[in-house]
């Protein structure tokens, strides 16, 4: 590994995207804030309140659903982009959380009037739907709201915002809602009095903070201002790239961070890829490298691999190189950042999956097929442990060989250049490559 990298911000790079490069939970919370302290300005571009970052600043830990990491920083600006599915309910109830913990957002806080929200109905067609499908969704409607924005009905922040109209609007909306509860067999239908009233208690508070947000990033940028994009979930949970029909409704590919932003992609200097030392994933679909059970249940307890946002135990396993390095093709990523090294800490050895093998053959790609994907082999190859304590190292030469030798084969193994190394759950438990 090169001694020599640099920060993901200089001059030449003033807009850089963090993503998820496993299947989400791997630690962008952390990243972007160590990160946003360089930022002037830190967009969250996809996804909704189905995400959770954790961030741990002293000895207070922060769980953001909607709200962009950066908002811990006093100086950063945070945009909620046109990309995100906003649900305004869930999204106040953590800004007064984050108000009553002393984090003032006067004035550095704006949402999108183009972004879709979620609505008490979307909820329902959710869970519905859910019971029908199993694709292991958390239920908070992020789903069908994707869907009515791509079937051009869903409801936008400017149309809360715009008050008395929203009646006819909200009526049209859950007519076909509950005609479609109806088709689904469920029993529970949405009520308008809720709707109008949430609308109008809601659309009021919004109203200061909405506006042309994709106008305010290219302005920042044009400004030579630094802008950080966060992505939510990873790469295999991307609505095409993902292990689809397992996947979210929307781009988390660092390409859904251009549009979900509302700037052109030509304006993106660099893609942060973020792994963890190992494999986790949430819900259902396949996880070629998921350890057997009793160091599934070890490599959970190490790593406290429970959902941010439902407290579901995630599934886990070992670091999978063809995952990472399909990541970084569709990502096109230019550094890693590798979380959870501690974790790793005391293993004795640790197993990489360097490539599948379907029916005997050799396969070094992700299969789109996810049967096929079901059914692949790892190739494993056995790395030592250190069997030492790496929480305190701030720098490479602060770990143990064992350590830089892993390191090393995992950037190998997935063609990028590794710029971060985490280990820790702290700010300074960072190591910059
Ligand atoms: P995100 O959605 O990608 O931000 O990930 P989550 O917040 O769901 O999960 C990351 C969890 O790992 C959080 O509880 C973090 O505090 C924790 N974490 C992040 N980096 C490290 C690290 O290097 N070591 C350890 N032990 N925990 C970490």
């Amino acid at each position: 590994m090169s001694a020599n990298g640099v920060c993901m911000f200089d001059r030449k790079h003033n807009c850089v995207v963090v993503v998820g490069a496993q299947w989400g939970d791997e630690g962008k919370g952390k990243l972007v804030d160590v990160l946003a302290e360089q930022a002037d300005v830190v967009v969250r571009y996809q996804g909704g309140a189905n995400a959770g970052h954790t961030v741990v600043v002293g000895d207070r830990q922060f769980v953001l659903h909607q709200i962009p990491s950066g908002i811990l920083h006093g100086g950063a600006t945070c945009v909620v982009g046109n990309g995100v599915v906003l649900d305004p309910e869930t999204f106040f109830a953590e800004l007064d959380e984050l108000g009553t913990q002393g984090i003032d957002i006067s004035g550095r806080l704006f949402v999108s009037d183009r972004a879709h929200v979620v609505l008490p109905y979307h909820k329902l067609l959710d869970q519905a739907s859910e019971q029908q499908q199993q694709i292991g969704t958390t239920g908070r409607g992020i789903g069908p709201t994707y869907e009515d924005k791509i079937g051009r009905r869903g409801v936008r922040v400017a149309d809360l915002c715009r008050g008395s109209s929203a009646r006819e609007l909200l009526t049209d909306r859950l007519a076909r809602a509950n005609a479609m509860l109806g088709m689904m067999g469920s029993a529970r239908r949405a009520d308008l009095d809720e709707h109008l009233e949430l609308a109008e208690r809601l659309g009021a508070r919004l109203r200061p903070l909405a506006r042309d947000t994709g106008l305010l990033v290219h302005t920042a940028l044009r400004e030579s201002r630094r802008v950080l994009l966060e992505g939510a979930q990873g790469a295999l949970l991307d609505v095409d790239h993902g292990t689809y029909p397992f996947v979210t409704s929307s781009s988390t590919t660092a390409g859904g961070a251009a549009i979900g932003a509302g700037i052109g992609p030509t304006e993106i200097d660099g893609v942060l890829g973020v792994v963890k030392a190992y494999t986790t994933r949430v819900g259902n679909g396949p996880l070629p490298t998921e350890a057997d059970g009793v160091m599934e249940g070890r490599l959970r307890e190490l790593g406290g691999e429970f959902g941010a946002t439902t407290g579901r135990p995630r599934r886990c396993g070992w670091f999978d190189a063809t995952v990472v390095r399909y990541s970084v093709r569709v990502n096109g990523l230019t550094g890693l950042a590798v979380t959870k090294l501690d974790v790793l800490d005391t293993l004795e050895s640790i197993p990489v999956g360097i490539s599948y093998r379907i029916d005997g053959d050799v396969c070094e790609e992700v299969p789109s097929d996810v049967e096929l994907l079901d059914r692949v082999q790892p190739v494993y190859e056995t790395l030592p442990g250190w069997q030492a304590s790496t929480a305190g190292a701030r720098k490479l030469a602060d770990l143990p060989p064992q350590a830089r030798a892993y390191l090393d084969r995992l950037q190998d193994l997935a063609g990028a250049p590794i710029r971060y190394v985490s280990v820790g759950t702290r700010r300074d438990q960072i190591i910059e490559v």
